[in-house]
């Protein structure tokens, strides 16, 4: 009789993102023997260490939504999350302005779907009032959200990979998953990279972000219909020379695919711009300098104070899309056996903004599934 090739282990989680990194924490915190398999050096390489770092408040997601449902109770225990484990943060509150009437008329929606969300304290202002706080901002009108904030991502990516390791879970990096198939007893991984490893799994957690519909189409025995086709829509940042002119983040009324070119500052005090909305086919970081212009244009609707040449290219960071341009906004999608059929399969699909302040809600909901 052969000896099987594979090692069995309960619960793999496939990539170490902010999502994958708090899902590890809360199956190990539920005593489940974890692996996260890694493709990169290390973590949060990708799109967690490329978007804004904003703890957002759950502002703009339809009412009921997974993204709104999440994004709330996951700020409240991100917040509660820093506090604990000393991870820096700042509740610095948000302005949404309104630059002409048609948009002051938005704000009034914005806030009662705000609030149809359970989100806290939102506050419309006019336009006295938001220049009295940022003295620097042109405006007819604004809403504050008191709730949003900021934080150091990779400073709460660390604390979370800290968590699981205390609690026994191993991550293996430069671990490429390659292959996968549904299995009698599970799922069976087949890992490359420097030190392959074939792995027979109770549970597979695919939080692979940008690639996790590349990797589930690769998973033989689940029905390829259940997976979405991937679809990329690129936020390029441009840095600012000098202090931010705003102490709070201020953020103009929504345009389609995203939250329009808005100034956020990080934990370090480096104020940027963006991201912009550029709809591409495969992966590719780089900024062009010359988006520079739209910024310069959309930024001085609400800061005419911005100079020429301030702007500097930064950075840029993709969002995972199950849907195409145009068409109406999507949730975030976690599929369970219950959706796919697959025993022992968890995907996660389009976890895009707010996926980070999302995650620890997230964490949980994929516990719970994994647990029943
Ligand atoms: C421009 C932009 C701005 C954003 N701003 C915010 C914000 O301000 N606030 C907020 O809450 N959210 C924001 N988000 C969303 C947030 O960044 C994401 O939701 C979150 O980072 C997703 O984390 P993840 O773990 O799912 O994915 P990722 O961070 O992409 O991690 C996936 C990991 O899987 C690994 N991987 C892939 N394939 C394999 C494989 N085959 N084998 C092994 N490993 C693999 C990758 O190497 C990667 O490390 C923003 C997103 C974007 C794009």
């Amino acid at each position: 009789m052969t000896s099987s090739p594979f090692e069995t282990v309960d619960c793999v989680v496939i990539g170490a993102g902010v999502v994958g990194l708090a899902v590890a924490r809360a199956l190990a915190l539920a005593g489940r023997e974890v692996i996260v398999v890694e493709a990169a050096e290390g973590i949060g390489t990708e799109t967690s260490s490329r978007n804004s770092e904003v703890i957002h408040a759950g502002i703009y997601y339809p009412k009921g939504s997974l993204m709104a449902r999440t994004c709330v109770a996951g700020r409240r225990l991100l917040y509660a999350y820093c506090k604990e484990h000393g991870v820096p943060h700042r509740n610095c509150g948000k302005l949404i302005v309104a630059t002409n009437e048609a948009e002051s008329e938005k704000l009034a929606e914005i806030k009662g779907r705000a609030e149809a969300n359970g989100v806290e304290g939102m506050r419309l202002l006019s336009a006295t009032e938001a220049i009295a706080m940022e003295p620097n901002l042109q405006c007819t009108a604004a809403l504050l959200s008191p709730a949003t904030g900021i934080i150091d991502s990779h400073s709460y990516m660390l604390a979370l990979q800290g968590d699981a390791e205390a609690c026994g879970a191993m991550y293996a990096f430069h671990s490429p998953v390659e292959a996968a198939r549904v299995a009698n007893a599970g799922i069976d991984l087949e890992v490359g990279g420097a030190e392959p490893m074939k792995l027979r799994c109770r549970l597979v957690v695919n939080s692979a972000g940008l690639h996790a519909p590349t990797l589930a189409k690769k998973i033989v025995g689940l029905p390829s219909d259940r997976v979405p086709q991937a679809y990329y829509a690129k936020g390029n940042y441009f840095t600012l020379t000098g202090r931010s002119p705003f102490s709070r983040l201020i953020y103009p009324v929504p345009v389609p695919g995203g939250l329009g070119v808005h100034i956020t500052v990080d934990m370090g005090g480096q104020a940027k711009f963006g991201p912009d909305v550029e709809w591409i086919d495969g992966i590719d970081y780089t900024v062009d300098p010359h988006r520079a212009d739209k910024f310069y244009a959309a930024v001085r609707r609400y800061w005419p104070g911005l100079r020429d040449g301030a702007l500097q290219p930064g950075y840029a960071g993709i969002r995972p899309k199950t849907v195409p341009q145009g068409a109406p906004a999507q949730d975030f999608v976690i599929q369970g056996p219950a959706d796919h059929g697959v025993p022992g399969l968890i995907n996660l699909f389009g976890i895009e903004s707010p996926g980070l302040t999302a995650s620890l809600a997230l964490a949980e909901q994929v516990r719970d599934i994994a647990l029943t």
